[in-house]
């Protein structure tokens, strides 16, 4: 049963701050990212972490290594495509790291440099909105800011018992005020971690830990398991990639080299309509999502065409070449898997 509210974290702030700080002082999770206050290595963290789990960061050491291979915001501002996607490689949006090489070459060109503290100035480089200036405050310069994202979002709405959609423009608005209202003026780095490892651990989606909440005594909500509320989502659709596998005698795989907004620059197997492909055999088949599509990827065998005339955005790779190039996940898995075999 969840325990009884007893004062208003709004009324009471620094009761609400000290409470979630002395259960992250002795909780709190040692990730990396808390090891520094480097606003490089801040910003690279934040970003990565927007739309990737912390345990696929984690587990495949992205951040380390993304970190050894640029160092610094010059490495960061001068790299290639193919050395910027290859750093990313596994973990989508790739948009993102080419925004964070537009941040980093603006911050050289403009600030010479280095970072701003101000919120105003923050906001206005490429890619950075309130979330992530609101984290480089917080987390690299120590200074009293909100930082609202779905963990922070979660506990506010279950504080407040707040009923109506936290993603739309009014709910949103109203996180933000209550992130504002709550920002602790002393220890600003700390209680912005604490906030959202509330949301991350025992505030997590569906039935929460209340019975230990270090601030269940602020919670206003009685039924903390049905918030919050969010715009209705948009369904999934569940649609078929067919793409080709194809060597030529000297044991070159065809690859094709994206053109479009999102995926720039990555590699992936040759794709065709169905219909085209309809007669060939499946060699392996792998299911991914992306946006809101579920896809299958179904790879046919290209050895069975009776004759074949790449496009021009379709290249021989040699093998080494080609495992060494960017490309999605999917297509990086099945490659791999179907190079064993074939
Ligand atoms: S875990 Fe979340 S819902 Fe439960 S008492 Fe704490 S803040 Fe409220």
């Amino acid at each position: 049963m969840k325990p009884r509210f007893k004062k208003s974290a709004l009324k009471d702030g620094a009761g609400f701050r000290d409470a979630l700080a002395a259960w992250f002082a002795r909780d709190g999770k040692d990730y990396p990212w808390r090891r520094t206050r480097d606003p490089y290595a801040v910003l690279i963290s934040e970003v990565m972490l927007q739309q990737t789990q912390i345990a696929t960061v984690l587990g495949r050491s992205f951040y380390q290594r993304f970190l050894e291979t640029f160092p610094d915001l010059e490495n960061l501002a001068g790299a290639g495509d193919g050395q910027l996607l290859k750093a990313w490689e596994g973990l989508g949006y790739y948009r993102r790291v080419r925004m964070l090489r537009a941040t980093a070459q603006a911050l050289i060109a403009d600030h010479g440099g280095r970072f701003p503290s101000e919120l105003a100035d923050l906001m206005r480089l490429p890619g950075v909105g309130r979330y992530t200036a609101g984290a480089l405050r917080a987390f690299a310069f120590d200074l009293p800011a909100a930082v609202v994202d779905g963990n922070v979002a979660r506990v506010l709405a279950r504080l407040m018992d707040f009923s109506a959609p936290v993603d739309d423009g009014a709910g949103q608005k109203q996180m933000w005020e209550w992130a504002e209202a709550l920002a602790d003026p002393l220890r600003p780095r700390i209680y912005n971690s604490a906030l959202m490892e509330l949301g991350q651990t025992l505030c997590r989606p569906g039935v929460p830990t209340c019975l230990s909440c270090p601030v269940a005594g602020f919670c206003k909500s009685r039924e903390p398991e049905i918030l919050p509320n969010k715009r209705q989502k948009i369904a999934i659709t569940a649609i078929d990639e067919h793409a080709l596998w194809l060597r030529d005698s000297g044991g070159r795989l065809l690859l094709h080299r994206e053109g479009g907004k999102r995926r720039e620059g990555l590699w992936k197997l040759p794709t065709r309509e169905a219909a085209e492909l309809a007669k060939l055999p499946v060699l392996a088949e792998e299911c991914y999502t992306i946006t809101r599509y579920r896809v299958t990827l179904r790879v046919h065998d290209g050895r069975k065409l009776k004759s074949f005339h790449p496009a021009a955005d379709e290249v021989w790779q040699d093998q080494d070449e080609a495992i060494g190039l960017a490309m999605p996940s999917p297509f990086r898995r099945v490659i791999e898997r179907l190079l064993g075999e074939f």
